[in-house]
């Protein structure tokens, strides 16, 4: 038995973990600057690898590694001709791994995923029509690839997520559509957030919310009024990074206090960000509160560990496989016990 994304949002969360770039490219598979996901092709066993440990921490969907894996990044890094194989290689991925999964009979879910197209301009309508054909291809491989559903994710242009999500519908699978506004806090062709929310729901979207670019502390007020709009099911997806009034995404995202430490251009985006990282304690707020509106999409992106897709499943109230190494609270005789008296 495998119940659709429909049918098990309606009984409770669903987890999908997120993250792949930057976990990928801290664990040496994938240049940092480049960012495009050749990891499918060149190092299969690594990707494979960090589906499973996501899986272990308890993500439902395995999302396919396609992020950045468009033509337009792969002609501008010089490799459009890999483009299809190394889509298809990251779907088959995901769908191998979804098939299998840890300490259940049901399979998870496979997602294909599209993204921001880079080339999205508001009154050129060039542009979207070339965006339509790279969201349409994309979207294509993964049906061929037996994917469950598509993730449409960090679109910062509400007219290129409406598109998104009509290349989604025409294929017929569910739709996921996530928003990323950048720092100004609207989309950038000026429509609000919510309104766009709304306009995607109207539209049929299945699963409408945000993710990636901002942290639990700058995601969660959106995602509050949001969820005062919309009635069809919605996703909340953060980076695992401590982002703030003045800096909401994680792009001019400065080193804590006084902090001179070395970071190219003295910028911390993307790759000196760590001492800002979001400890699991503040994770579990932020997906307590999430699950508490409803909100049953859920996972971490940017920055995520295993350490804090466990969290966001616990948070939801799920025991995942990884539930069985989880902090042991001491009981308090043996915490007081002079062993631990330092
Ligand atoms: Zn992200």
């Amino acid at each position: 038995m495998k119940r659709n994304l429909i049918e098990r949002l309606n009984h409770g969360p669903v987890i999908c973990a997120e993250g792949f770039l930057f976990e990928i490219e801290k664990r040496g598979y994938l240049s940092a600057g480049e960012f495009a996901p050749m990891v499918a092709l060149e190092n299969p066993n690594a990707l494979e690898n960090l589906h499973k440990d996501f899986q272990h921490a308890g993500s439902d969907i395995v999302l396919a590694f396609t992020y950045n894996g468009h033509r337009d990044k792969m002609r501008e890094i010089g490799k459009e001709d890999l483009l299809e194989q190394l889509n298809r290689a990251a779907l088959k991925i995901a769908k191998k791994i979804a098939d299998n999964p840890i300490g259940k009979n049901e399979p998870n879910l496979m997602a294909g995923n599209i993204s921001h197209s880079n080339i999205w301009e508001p009154k050129d309508k060039k542009s979207h029509y070339k965006a339509e054909k790279m969201f349409t291809e994309m979207v294509e491989w993964a049906f061929d690839e037996g994917a469950d559903l598509i993730m449409g994710e960090t679109f910062f242009y509400a007219e290129e997520a409406f598109k998104a999500l009509d290349v989604i519908q025409k294929a017929g699978l569910p739709s996921v559509i996530n928003l990323a506004p950048m720092a100004e806090n609207f989309m950038q062709d000026e429509i609000s957030i919510i309104d766009t929310c709304k306009e995607l729901e109207q539209r049929g979207a299945d699963v409408v919310g945000m993710n990636c670019f901002r942290g639990p502390a700058t995601m969660m007020p959106y995602l509050r009024k949001i969820r005062k709009e919309i009635s069809c099911h919605m996703s909340a997806l953060p980076i695992a990074f401590r982002t703030t009034k003045e800096n909401p995404t994680y792009f001019n995202l400065p080193d804590i206090k006084g902090c001179a430490c070395p970071a190219p251009g003295g910028k911390t985006f993307p790759t000196a960000l760590d001492p800002m990282y979001c400890n699991r304690y503040e994770m579990r707020e932020f997906f307590q509160e999430a699950h508490g509106m409803g909100i049953n999409f859920l996972g971490v992106c940017c920055g995520a560990t295993p350490m804090h897709q466990r969290e966001a499943a616990e948070a939801a109230g799920l025991i995942v496989p990884a539930s069985k190494y989880r902090e042991i609270e001491m009981q308090s005789e043996i915490a007081n016990h002079p062993m631990y008296d330092n």
